[in-house]
């Protein structure tokens, strides 16, 4: 044995010397630097860089591991600490993190048709997660819960992306009660065309801060309040901007000078120029991390968008004119017509009630050339919407996706 160690400490001495005093070294210490920075990559929390990077993300495939799981079930915020959960169990209440660990239980039980992605972060840093559904090259983007008071929209678009991602695996069964609403195509046959790309809160700090109030932010505290409604005291209930009083669908660059005048009469109140619950531009388009993510996600070259929803809460409603003409109006108003007559919901053409607005839905419109709609979930009331309104909003929107789909014309090359 003493020889043995002997001899390999021997051999062990001359491969050093070989390396270190000979030109090997530059070698070595290129290998070390890039093995470094790998393990640096691997290892750091909740980072942008995550597999795949910016708009690719967790892909379906491979084995899970220690790494990953710790990235979304501990909630890693930007700088990587980790998130609190102080949110306590309401059941009247979807909380982001409940979002979390159901977005979680989906990736986990339909691997091989859905990925988790990171979008981006939100002021406070927490992670803008986007679930994926479907394999196909055409992207379609559904988003939830910018406003913060309408965090109903979100467990909505969870039980969308979890009933398509079963749909996937049932050939059609689920979809025969409700025959030809996707006008005979198999959700299967959907998905292998379609990609589904859904965040289902765009607005986590502003959902947090209008189910908990503004304990969780103390250092922002007096800034909120003096932000928030009228009358309405720490009562948060009715906010709807981001952290900062940022409301993330007026920031899109679309509009942006004429909402800019419309803010200087009387009458307007739809756009305001001071921070504030609601309704606040921001200084200049995408000043917010969080309509940033979305912009960039729309302009990423690898992807292919063709259909855009954002989902709200405020009336049955689906808005969806902004002055398109020819086929790209025949296209978006066939597809409002589909979507008003599956869920049941009024059609509106814009009128002057949302004309000056900056919003998602009039930016994919009338800068990226797609269809799109604002889809309004709840009955209008003044009154707070909670759980309770989630059974029936989810039996109104549960194929919307799949019916506005259809109403595309690449959908008629599957058929
Ligand atoms: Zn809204």
């Amino acid at each position: 044995m003493r020889r043995k160690r002997k001899s390999s400490g021997g051999f062990l001495r001359a491969v050093v010397h070989n390396l270190f005093f000979s030109r090997g070294r530059y070698f070595i210490i290129i290998l070390c630097l890039v093995l470094f920075s790998w393990l640096l990559l691997l290892f750091a929390p909740g980072n942008l860089s995550w597999p795949g990077g910016f708009g690719g993300g967790k892909e379906p495939e491979g084995e899970e591991d220690e790494t990953e799981d710790k990235l979304y079930r501990g909630y890693w915020l930007k700088d990587g600490s980790e998130m609190e959960r102080k949110e306590v169990d309401d059941p009247h209440l979807y909380t982001y993190f409940d979002m979390v660990d159901d977005l979680r239980d989906i990736t986990e039980q339909y691997s091989e048709i859905t990925g988790l992605t990171q979008v981006g972060h939100s002021v406070e840093g927490v992670p803008l997660w986007c679930i994926k559904v479907g394999r196909g090259n055409k992207d379609i983007l559904v988003v939830g819960a910018a406003h913060a008071r309408e965090w109903i929209t979100t467990p909505v678009l969870v039980e969308q992306a979890r009933t398509y991602a079963g749909d996937y695996y049932q050939e059609g069964n689920e979809l025969s009660e409700k025959e030809g609403m996707i006008k005979g195509v198999t959700m299967q046959k959907l998905l292998e065309e379609y990609k589904l790309w859904f965040i289902p809160m765009l607005n986590p700090d502003g959902v947090r801060l209008a189910q908990k109030g503004p304990s969780l932010y103390p250092e922002r505290k007096e800034e909120l309040l003096s932000m928030n409604k009228s009358g309405m005291g720490d009562d948060f209930t009715r906010w709807k901007a981001n952290i900062r009083g940022v409301d993330l669908n007026r920031q899109y660059n679309v509009n942006w000078e004429e909402t800019l005048e419309l803010a200087h009469v009387e009458s307007q109140r739809e756009v305001r120029l001071e921070p504030s619950y609601q309704n606040h531009l921001g200084e200049e388009p995408y000043s917010e991390p969080e309509s940033r993510a979305v912009a960039q996600l729309l302009k990423d070259e690898d992807r292919d968008f063709r259909l855009g929803l954002d989902y709200h809460s405020t009336g049955q409603f689906i808005f969806w004119y902004y002055g398109q003409e020819g086929e790209h109006l025949e296209v978006n108003r066939r597809m409002v017509r589909e979507m008003s007559d599956y869920s049941g919901y009024g059609k509106m053409a814009t009128g002057s009630f949302f004309e000056p607005n900056t919003c998602l839905v009039r930016y994919m419109i009338n800068k990226h050339e797609l269809p799109g709609a604002t889809v309004e979930i709840a009955p209008f009331t003044t009154g707070i919407r909670d759980m309770r309104d989630f059974e029936e909003a989810v039996e109104n929107n549960r194929y919307m996706v799949p019916v506005a789909v259809s109403a595309l014309p690449s959908f008629e090359e599957i058929k």
